[in-house]
């Protein structure tokens, strides 16, 4: 990376962040209401060059005035000009977003301060309450004769102003982080999401020194939902073996392209907080190194319903029965095969109509709701293609007595996907199946009212929302070409 421009760089950061901050602190100041500046959109304005006119930022104008979308300004649209506030010798916040591995006491001996402060400041309930990828205000004292060059270069993070023609590419080359850490450090849900005058954290040198050979962790996307998939990326300084734990279940790792990659699901009825993700690494002399850091788990938005069965069917639901399709589906859902086969985003195994989503808690007939839609129900008449969601191994492909019949393919990585109450299976058991080639056709065998496709997917043995792996816009980095061949 080139110095000098590295150099203007962080001085251009410094400035923003100086603006920023006194802005925010002039405001919790001031006694009675600035007045208030009105400025009616021009032609050929965009909010980048309203807020440099008027020395603010893009995001304090989208903020003051409420808007939802800054890159959708109208002409003689009429914008409220927040006060910018003149510096101060009081204290300033610096946003910091908290790695894996630190810890309160560690960030507070870091900038010189106490943890209470720490704790304080960003009313933390308790010093435990922090966890990766959170971004906290730490707070240091700056005097007015001090130049904004006189920051000290280990500041956690930084606030950087997009550009246009800014991709975040570019920025991220521009600061020696990935992408993807842009991303994490954002909690951006659109890789597009980017726009000038949008002020992104870019992670610096922070407190958080982890132990050799871990140099970085990065989880996406934090917090996780319920009945979702998230991805552990880990960077070593040394090729290892790695493994992990999380929710008493083993994460699998695979390596690519110098990264070790973990895919973990989470259960649908995982209770909602923060879990412990340990981490071990094995280097080439055996030697492990143990890491803990968490994870945080948000609550998933589900529906209710009450399923009362056919007489004729009903005597399907004999627990015997059951268990033996049970351990079925068991001895492939837990396959873990270290050849990625898929890229993102998957593609929707079936035309039709939803008709059920993922994780709608049900009950049986009067029964409590026990259970819950384990996949994503398409609408479709039979004989309709099925389609592979994505490139893989057919790792079972026969009848069952509940699912009808039933074809699950192993597409690499601990991923694995389902189709079930198939009408005819056009696959055998070993064969490789290419993204969207036909592997059955829909039908309403086994426990089903109506011809319907419905489509599993599993990650490290734990059903998952597969419509999450449609979206085009998944922050992971296993968009377009496969690093590794097919
Ligand atoms: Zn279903």
């Amino acid at each position: 990376m080139d110095k000098s421009v590295s150099q203007r760089a962080t001085t251009l950061l410094i400035v923003t962040l100086l603006i920023v901050t006194s802005t925010a602190l002039a405001q919790a100041q001031s006694s009675e209401p600035p007045e208030t500046t009105v400025h009616t959109v021009q032609r050929g304005q965009t909010l980048l060059s309203i807020a440099q006119e008027y020395g603010t930022t893009v995001d304090a104008i989208t903020h003051a005035n409420g808007i939802a979308d800054p890159r959708r300004i109208y002409v003689g649209q009429r914008l409220v000009i927040p006060e910018r506030g003149e510096g101060s010798d009081t204290m300033e916040l610096v946003p910091y977003v908290v790695q894996a591995g630190d810890t309160v006491s560690s960030i507070a001996r870091h900038y010189g301060i106490t943890w209470q402060t720490l704790v304080h400041v960003n009313s933390l309930l308790s010093p435990n309450a922090i966890y990766p990828g959170l971004v906290i205000k730490v707070p240091r004292v700056a005097s007015s004769g001090e130049k904004p060059g006189a920051f000290p270069q280990t500041v956690g993070s930084m606030i950087y102003l997009v550009h246009p023609n800014d991709t975040l590419r570019r920025i991220a080359l521009r600061h020696n982080v990935s992408p993807w850490t842009l991303v994490v450090n954002n909690h951006m849900t659109d890789l597009a999401a980017i726009y000038p005058g949008r002020e992104l954290v870019v992670p610096g040198e922070g407190p958080g020194l982890l132990p050799a050979p871990f140099a970085s962790i990065e989880i996406q996307p934090l917090p996780v939902t319920q009945g979702t998939t998230m991805i552990i990326a880990v960077h070593t300084t040394e090729p290892v073996k790695l493994q992990g734990e999380l929710f008493d279940q083993d994460v699998h790792f695979a390596e690519e392209s110098g990264a070790y990659y973990g895919v973990a699901g989470v259960h649908v009825f995982t209770e909602p907080g923060l879990y412990k993700l340990t981490l071990t690494a094995w280097d080439s002399d055996g030697h492990s190194t143990a890491l803990t850091t968490e994870v945080v788990v948000r609550a998933g938005h589900f529906g209710y319903e009450r399923i009362d069965l056919p007489a004729d069917r009903a005597s399907l639901l004999d627990p015997a029965i059951i268990a033996t399709e049970r351990e079925r589906l068991d001895s492939v859902q837990y396959t873990f095969t270290p050849e990625r086969h898929w890229t993102t985003p998957f593609q929707r195994p079936c035309v039709g109509t939803i008709t059920a989503y993922y994780g709608t808690h049900r009950a049986y007939a009067a029964g409590p709701y026990t259970s819950y839609h384990t996949g994503v129900d398409f609408r479709a008449p039979t004989g309709t293609p099925v389609h592979a969601a994505a490139a893989g191994t057919v790792v079972l492909a026969e009848p069952l007595t509940v699912r009808g019949n039933v074809v699950f393919i192993d597409h690499g990585w601990g991923v694995l996907t389902g189709y079930w109450h198939l009408s005819s299976i056009e696959v055998e058991v070993g064969q490789y199946v290419e993204q969207g080639e036909v592997v059955a056709r829909v039908g309403n065998t086994g426990l089903s009212t109506g011809a319907h496709l419905h489509w599993e997917f599993w990650v490290g043995g734990v059903s998952v929302d597969g419509l999450q792996w449609l979206d085009e816009s998944l922050p992971w980095p296993m968009a377009g070409d496969l690093a590794t061949g097919g």
